[in-house]
């Protein structure tokens, strides 16, 4: 898929997406591992230390409320909405966070960093 970012979804290319045991829908498990953290650590200035080394200190020392987290956040507004308690697969994969996420693939303002991280072709 062409876009600005020069972005290749490996999992999109692969028919892959992450379903978490609480019935949320999310494109990977980059994203999945992101918004974990984010969750748990909504305030990075308050993460005790030592608690780095039990995540991933590369993705943890990226700052959590750059431009890069807009898509991060907008998911945390749309929770439910991508929760299979409340919609089938289809309507999430074709929901409008999905299609903010195919979206910024075209807006360096809103990519996410993980899908520039993994996924951004040389
Ligand atoms: S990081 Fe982004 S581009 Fe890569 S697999 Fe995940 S959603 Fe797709």
């Amino acid at each position: 898929m062409a876009n600005k970012c020069n972005i290749t979804c490996k999992w999109m290319e692969a028919s892959r997406y992450v379903v978490n045991p609480d019935g949320q829908v999310l494109p990977c498990c980059y994203f999945a591992n992101r918004m974990s953290l984010l969750q748990k650590f909504p305030d990075p200035k308050r993460v005790k230390q030592g608690e780095f080394e039990v995540y991933n200190a590369e993705i943890m020392a990226y700052d959590f409320h750059n431009k890069g987290e807009v898509l991060m956040n907008s998911y945390l507004a749309q929770l439910e909405d991508n929760n299979l308690d409340n919609r089938s697969l289809p309507e999430i994969m074709d929901g409008k966070w999905f299609n903010e996420l195919y979206d910024s693939w075209d807006d360096s303002d809103k990519v996410p960093l993980v899908c520039l991280k993994y996924c951004q072709n040389d």
